[in-house]
C-alpha cells in the first residue's frame, strides 16, 4: 500500500489566535508543515518562546516542521495620526520621516524624499488611497496629490510600485532582524518586496558571511520583480518563492496574479526551486467555520499547478477559525491530489546539475512502473530530494538525513516526508525496514526506490539507485 499524505504542504502564519504550546500541536496535528514569523509584528521575546515552542512540539510529535522568518523589507506605513483623516481627490498632503501628524502633514516611517521621483505613483492603505508625488519638498519630506476620496488611518501600509529602490530593500529594522535570526533555528529568510535577483544575491552574502544555513524566499510582491526576465533571474538566484499576492494585487493589479502565480510555479519547477502560494487562500475563514467555493478553488488550483506549499496569514494569526481552516485546507489538497496529476511542466527542465537529475528523474519513472511503495532518499543537503521532488511523482518521497536542519527545510518540499538518522550506507534500507515493521506501507510485500550518492553523506552526489523488496 502507498500511504496517503498530502503532498502539498501548509505553512501557517503564527500570531495572536495561535501563539501557545497547545496551538501549534494542534495546527501541526491537524496538518501544518511549517510556521511563518511575521516580522512586522511582535518582539524578540516573543520570537523566542515561539520558536522554542515549535520545536519542543515538534519534536514530541517526531514531525520536522520549518521555521520561516518573513523580514518586513520596506514595507512603509504611515506613523500614527491623531485622529483618522478623509481626503478627497486633489487635496495635496505632506509626507514626513521626521515630523508629527498635524493637519495635511502626516508622519511616516520611512525616509520617501530619498527614494521616489516626482510624478511617482504612492498608495495608501492597500491601494484604497492613490496618490501621486508632486514635489520633494526637504530632506525628509514630500508632496503628494490625492487622486481619489478616502479615508487615512494611522500605521496604514504604503506601496511604491514605480519606485526603484537600486538594491536598497534591508531596512536597519531588516538587518537587525537578520542578525537576531542568526542565533535562533531558524530554516528559511523571506526578503519582502524583492525587486531584482541583486537583492537575493545581497542577503545571501550576508547570511553566507555569518555561517547559516538558511535558505532564502524571495517574495514576489513589486511590479519590478515580474518585469519580463527579472523574475526568471530571481528564480535562479534564490532557493524559494512565495507568491505574495497581498501586495502584489495592490502594487501591479489583481488581474496579473494568477498568470503570475503560474509562471512563477512552472518556473521553480523547471529550475528545482521551492515555491509558496500566499495570502487571501481561505481569507473568509478568519470569520466563517467554512471555506468559500472560490477559495476551494484557489487551493485546488495552487495542487494542480503543483506549489509546493500553500500559506496562510491571517486565517491563522488573527482569525477565529484557525485549526477548521488547516483542516479545510488539506481535505481540499488530499481530495484533489488523489484525483488530479499535477499539470506537467512545458518545456525542458532547466537545472543545472545534470547527472542528478537524470538520475532522480529515472528513479521517478521506475518507482511509478514498479508501482514501488515511496521513493527514499539519502540525502545530506537536501538536494537529492529536492531534484525528485521537481518530476512531482504521485509517490511519497521519504528522506533521509543526518542533518536536522534539512530535515526541517525539506518539511516544506512537495511530496516529502524527512527523517533524521545518522550517516550510513544503509540509512535509506533501514529506515524501510523501520517503517515496514511499524505497518507504515500497510500489509503485504513492499516495493521500495532508494536514491543515493555512492558517498553517503556527500551532498549533491546522486548516482545511484537502488530497488528493494521488503517483506
Ligand atoms: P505579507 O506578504 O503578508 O508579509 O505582506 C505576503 C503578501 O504580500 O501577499
Ligand atoms: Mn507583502
Amino acid at each position: 500500500m502507498t500511504p496517503i499524505f498530502k503532498r502539498t504542504k501548509i505553512l501557517a502564519t503564527i500570531g495572536p489566535k495561535t501563539a501557545n504550546p497547545e496551538m501549534i500541536e494542534q495546527l501541526i496535528t491537524a496538518g501544518v508543515n511549517g510556521f511563518r514569523l511575521n516580522f512586522s509584528h511582535g518582539d524578540y521575546a516573543e520570537r523566542d518562546e515561539q520558536i522554542k515552542w515549535i520545536r519542543a512540539v515538534s519534536t514530541k510529535l517526531a514531525k520536522p516542521v520549518a521555521i520561516l522568518q518573513d523580514l518586513q523589507g520596506p514595507k512603509i506605513r504611515l506613523g500614527v495620526l491623531n485622529e483618522d483623516l478623509p481626503v478627497k481627490k486633489g487635496d495635496e498632503i505632506t509626507l514626513d520621516f521626521a515630523a508629527a501628524h498635524n493637519g495635511f502633514t502626516l508622519p511616516v516611517q520611512y525616509n520617501l524624499a530619498e527614494k521616489v521621483k516626482t510624478g511617482q505613483p504612492i498608495y495608501i492603505f492597500d491601494g484604497k488611497v492613490r496618490t501621486t508625488v508632486l514635489e520633494i519638498t526637504s530632506a525628509t519630506a514630500i508632496k503628494v496629490r490625492v487622486e481619489n476620496d478616502g479615508v487615512l488611518m494611522s500605521k496604514k501600509g504604503i506601496n511604491l510600485p514605480d519606485t526603484n529602490f537600486g538594491g536598497d530593500i534591508l531596512t536597519p529594522k531588516d538587518l537587525q532582524d537578520i542578525e537576531y535570526g542568526l542565533h535562533q533555528d531558524i530554516d528559511y529568510v523571506a526578503l519582502s518586496f524583492v525587486q531584482s535577483a541583486e537583492d537575493i544575491r545581497h542577503l545571501r552574502q550576508l547570511l553566507v558571511d555569518s555561517g547559516s544555513k538558511a535558505q532564502i524566499v524571495a517574495k514576489i510582491e513589486t511590479k519590478a520583480a515580474i518585469a519580463d526576465g527579472v523574475m526568471e533571474e530571481i528564480v535562479k538566484a534564490t532557493d524559494c518563492v512565495m507568491v505574495a499576492r497581498g501586495d502584489l494585487a495592490v502594487e501591479a493589479g489583481a488581474e496579473v496574479v494568477p498568470i503570475v502565480q503560474r509562471q512563477l510555479i512552472e518556473l521553480c519547477r523547471q529550475y528545482g526551486k521551492l515555491s509558496i502560494v500566499a495570502t487571501q487562500m481561505m481569507a473568509s475563514m478568519v470569520d466563517s467555520p467554512e471555506p468559500t467555493r472560490a477559495e476551494v478553488s484557489d487551493v485546488a488550483s495552487a495542487v494542480i499547478m503543483g506549489a509546493d506549499t500553500v500559506m496562510l496569514s491571517d486565517e491563522t494569526a488573527n482569525g477565529n477559525y484557525p485549526l477548521e481552516t488547516v483542516r479545510a485546507m488539506k481535505k481540499v489538497i488530499l481530495y484533489t491530489q488523489e484525483r488530479a496529476d499535477v499539470v506537467p511542466v512545458t518545456g525542458r527542465v532547466k537545472a543545472e546539475h545534470n547527472q542528478r537529475d537524470a538520475i532522480s528523474g529515472a528513479a521517478v519513472k521506475l518507482a511509478e512502473q514498479l508501482r514501488a511503495n515511496a521513493i527514499i532518499a539519502e540525502t545530506k543537503s537536501g538536494a537529492t530530494a529536492a531534484n525528485i521532488a521537481m518530476h512531482r511523482p504521485n509517490l511519497p518521497i521519504i528522506s533521509v538525513t543526518s542533518q536536522p536542519y534539512v530535515a526541517q527545510q525539506l518539511s516544506l518540499l512537495y511530496a516529502t516526508k524527512s527523517y533524521v538518522r545518522p550517516d550510513d550506507a544503509e540509512a535509506g534500507f533501514k529506515l524501510a525496514q523501520q517503517l515496514q515493521t511499524d505497518a507504515y506501507f500497510g500489509e503485504g510485500k513492499t516495493t521500495i526506490v532508494i536514491v543515493s550518492g555512492q558517498q553517503p553523506g556527500v551532498a549533491g552526489g546522486t548516482d545511484t539507485i537502488k530497488v528493494r523488496m521488503i517483506e
